[in-house]
């Protein structure tokens, strides 16, 4: 009698999360789909900060769920305990994947302190090149293992039932405009952000929601939109990286004594308790509200630039250097929504998973704690894999569903500047009712962009990183402005819908 071969999972995405899945998968086939190698596209190798663990002498799981719970308003306390407890083995895995995290000279972990954190928790590798330490570390590992199948340099544009209704492969074109269809027993998504529907962000362009446009093409739930968050110190100069995000002044320097302030010199953040180290939605929506913010950073230590070579070299570039003032703007760089996910990376619709940053399982709440996002990446992106391997039966392909086209570079590049403007840190009702009617284009960029805007408009009050403008009155939002609105299921998430009126 012949054995069938285990069907592969086919994962999209190769940042933490979807490498951290594709490993712990193994000796199960998967098949890794991503635009760009292993270790080189997404968010994961330009995250600076670092990676959270209470692992430092006098800190506890506790502390870091509640500093989580703290900044995050509403976050699911099952998905705070499970990410922050899952945190010391994450580091392990993560050791031994090869990663080498910063040590003192004593041997023992080197923490660092970033903004809602009331200890010094973070741990760096490289010092404030983490995130690439781990995509390097974790895609040699992929490489290396036999049952992984890199499949780089494909687009995702599609989605593939089988004629049981479950999720079953992916449609994904080549450089050569070759459309590839790629099958297995289920598709774990694992495809990060929204950066690149922001003209101010952080992150790399190339990053559009894809795991949004899968939900919407199968109709799977999607949770928390409104829920954008914005780095508060992206460098405000004109001058932008390659692909036109802006560069990061890592949290880990007011975190190492420097502090904000605008341009008479007042300092911003002083009334508060954590003053600069506040959580990261107030300190964002204070910069974006000052006159000239910019960054003092001459009380860090002399030995700073050492230990943060990244932040350091991306400074460089315009002739500055740590003890400068550096000029500040708050830039997208995280969004809390995404896929509505449970804690085994599952969605709504069968066969399709989501983990990482295009999935939303409550764990940030609206707004998430610095350096939770790579911890987040490894402890879901295992437990998902863990969740997959009752997959076995392979479904019969029947159907696909192919995304709208995508946006044309000029009408993405206005779409940029229209999302930057009127989704930032502080929104204004009237803004994003003017901006409604020039969503309509049928791309895929656009049919994402209508998505955020009309769950923002049914978000009644502020919380976490949504709040509206002090001069707009909580007024009822007609949900009902498009036909078909999927704002009534992105309702007023997270947690048990608490809003706040503003
Ligand atoms: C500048 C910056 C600094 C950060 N610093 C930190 C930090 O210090 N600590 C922290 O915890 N978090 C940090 N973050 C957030 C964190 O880096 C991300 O949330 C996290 O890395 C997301 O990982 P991911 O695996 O979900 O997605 P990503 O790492 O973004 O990977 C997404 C993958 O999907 C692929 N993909 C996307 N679209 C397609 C498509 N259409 N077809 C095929 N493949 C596709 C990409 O090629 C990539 O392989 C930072 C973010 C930025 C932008």
């Amino acid at each position: 009698m012949s054995v069938r071969p285990t069907p592969p999972i086919v994962v999209v995405g190769a940042g933490v999360a979807g490498l951290s899945a594709a490993l712990a998968l193994a000796p199960r086939p998967v098949l890794l789909v991503c635009e760009r190698p292993p270790g080189e596209g997404g968010a994961t190798p330009l995250a600076a900060g670092g990676l959270a663990a209470a692992l430092a002498a006098g800190d506890s799981v506790a502390d870091h769920a509640e500093d989580t719970l703290l900044a995050g308003h509403g976050n699911d306390r099952e998905a705070v305990r499970v990410l922050v407890a899952g945190a010391a083995d994450a580091v392990a895995w993560l050791e031994a994947q090869g990663v080498r995290f910063d040590r003192a000279a004593d041997r023992r972990y080197a923490f660092g302190r970033e903004g809602g954190h009331r200890r010094a928790r973070i741990l760096h590798a490289g010092g404030d090149a983490t995130g690439a330490a781990i995509a390097r570390s974790l895609a040699a590992a992929a490489r290396a293992t036999p049952s992984i199948r890199v499949l780089d340099g494909l687009r995702v544009d599609g989605v593939r039932l089988g004629t049981d209704g479950r999720v079953c492969g992916v449609l994904a074109l080549d450089a050569a405009g070759v459309r590839h269809a790629l099958d297995g027993a289920a598709v774990l998504l694992a495809c990060g952000g929204i950066a690149g529907l922001f003209a101010d962000r952080t992150g790399p362009a190339g990053l559009q929601g894809l795991g949004l446009s899968v939900a919407q093409a199968v109709g799977a739930r999607l949770r928390d939109l409104p829920f954008v968050q914005f780095h508060p110190t992206a460098l405000a100069l004109e001058a932008r990286a390659s692909d036109g995000r802006r560069s990061l002044i890592t949290e880990a320097l007011r975190g190492a004594g420097a502090v904000l302030r605008d341009r008479r010199g007042q300092r911003l953040m002083a009334a508060h308790p954590l003053g600069d180290l506040a959580p990261r939605d107030q300190v964002a929506r204070a910069v974006a509200a000052a006159d000239g913010p910019w960054l003092d950073t001459s009380p860090c230590a002399p030995d700073w630039p050492a230990a943060f070579p990244s932040t350091v070299a991306a400074i460089a570039r315009h002739g500055l250097a740590i003890g400068d003032p550096l000029p500040v703007c708050a830039a997208q760089h995280f969004h809390m929504g995404g896929v509505a996910s449970d804690l085994d990376g599952a969605t709504s619709v069968p066969g399709l998973f989501a983990v990482g940053e295009c999935a939303a399982n409550g764990a940030h709440g609206a707004n998430r704690l610095a350096s939770n996002s790579l911890l987040e990446g490894v402890v879901y992106g295992r437990r998902a894999a863990a969740a997959l391997a009752a997959a076995t039966s392979r479904p019969r392909p029947s159907a696909t569903r192919r995304f709208a086209p995508g946006a044309e570079p000029e009408a993405l590049a206005t779409l940029r500047l229209r999302l930057s403007a009127a989704l930032g840190p502080v929104r204004r009702r009237s803004e994003l009712l003017r901006l409604l009617p020039t969503l309509a284009a049928d791309t895929r960029q656009h049919t994402i962009a209508r998505a955020l805007v009309i769950a923002t408009l049914a978000q009644r009050g502020n919380l976490g990183a949504h709040q509206w403008h002090a001069a707009d009155a909580p007024v009822a939002v007609p949900i009902s402005l498009w036909p078909g609105s999927p704002a009534a299921h992105h309702g007023q998430r997270p947690g048990s819908g608490r809003s706040v009126r503003p």
